[in-house]
């Protein structure tokens, strides 16, 4: 019998979006925190991000030149964030989580946060219940270690009891974290990538952008491409250790959609690119509106503005699975590792327009509430 493979997932915008702006939120609690110090704003921000870039975190630059409290810091950066207002649970990572198949595969967080971030996240997106255990910084340890640090790789195999590096499934939104895992010998690693995006990283914000083309390490913008990328590496192994990591291969949707995942698959590649560029502007904008009615929401309470707040979240959630669904279906045509949908688009701008097998068709929730 195949031994039980392990599952590491990566936390921190990548099981939420970077869309989110947990990561600016973030990065302005530890500027404040630099701030709090004695520091003016310009000699904060460039020590942070000079701390970030040379240690990995900028608390471990904190802790060696500040002799700071890595404890205090917690309690006053990660455990000071609104995070209850940034992220909200998502019916499609609990569905992705419980169709891995639990005879075969462990799932484990494996995260550069405190244990109480952690939680905390997992906690609000619902999915704590679902996971065998989390590998957190340890804090309370003098010079602790965490990615890409080789040492924090091999200490999450000691703890999940993983023996074979090759048996381990990793996802991190972090290029150098992918990596570090993959020069250790790490099976089967994907970099969450969110393309487009932007997110602050050491004070700084940036836009996300795949830097290079690592071999070994597919790429994906959606988790639910882990669906397709994993089950394919089966040829890249040898026969014993095939392992199919979910038990169902096709998308139950949660919410109502106008289309299945097998309707999807008969339309052609523009006609999905097309189809996402218009659901990911819907969302923008959605996103917007949310940001202005939370903020209308803190001056004046308004029930009809809290209904249209609900509303929007359900709006959201359907939009992000319709979404979800079209790029597995691109996935599938080979498409979503090796290109951007924008290209896609671009590319066949010359083209005659293609007539739609199945045209998408609006459903009742299609725009939420706009302002
Ligand atoms: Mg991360």
């Amino acid at each position: 019998m195949s031994p039980l493979k392990t599952v590491f997932l990566d936390i921190d915008n990548t099981l939420y979006s970077a869309s989110t702006k947990v990561s600016a939120a973030m990065g302005q609690k530890i500027h404040e925190y630099f701030v709090g110090m004695g520091l003016d704003h310009d000699e904060a921000s460039t020590l942070h991000h000079q701390y970030y870039t040379s240690y990995g975190l900028a608390l471990r630059g904190l802790i060696r030149h500040h002799s700071v409290d890595p404890l205090d810091f917690d309690a006053k950066c990660d455990q000071a964030l609104p995070l209850e207002d940034l992220i909200k649970p998502t019916p499609h990572l609990r569905k992705l989580l419980e169709d891995m198949n639990r005879e075969k595969v462990r799932i484990w967080a494996l995260t550069n946060a405190y244990r109480f971030h952690a939680q905390r996240v997992l906690k609000i997106l619902q999915v704590d219940d679902l996971l065998d255990g989390v590998i957190f910084c340890d804090y309370e340890e003098p010079n602790f270690a965490c990615k890409p640090d080789a040492e924090y790789y091999h200490r999450a195999l000691v703890k999940a009891q993983v023996s074979d590096p090759s048996d381990c499934y990793f996802v991190d939104d972090s290029g150098i974290n992918v990596k570090a895992a993959r020069a250790l010998g790490w099976g089967h690693v994907v970099h969450f990538c969110e393309r487009g995006l932007v997110h602050v990283e050491g004070g700084k914000a940036k836009e996300i952008a795949q830097t290079e083309s690592l071999e070994g390490i597919d790429v994906i913008e959606d988790l639910e491409e882990l669906r397709k990328v994993w089950p394919e590496k089966r040829s890249m192994i040898s026969c014993d250790r095939c392992v199919l990591p979910f038990t169902a291969m096709d998308y139950k949707p949660q919410y109502q959609q106008p289309f299945s995942l097998a309707e999807v698959r008969l339309l052609d590649v523009q006609t999905i690119a097309e189809e996402i560029s218009r659901l990911q502007n819907s969302l923008q904008r959605l996103h917007e509106t949310q940001t202005l009615l939370k903020e209308a929401l803190i001056s004046e309470p308004d029930p009809e503005l809290s209904k249209a707040l609900e509303e929007n979240e359900t709006v959201i959630g359907s939009q992000t699975e319709r979404i979800s669904i079209l790029k597995l279906a691109l996935t599938e045509k080979g498409i979503a590792t090796s290109g951007h949908y924008d290209e896609v688009v671009h590319k066949s701008e010359d083209t005659p327009a293609v007539q739609r097998i199945v045209a998408p068709q609006p459903v009742p929730d299609e725009d939420g509430v706009d302002l």
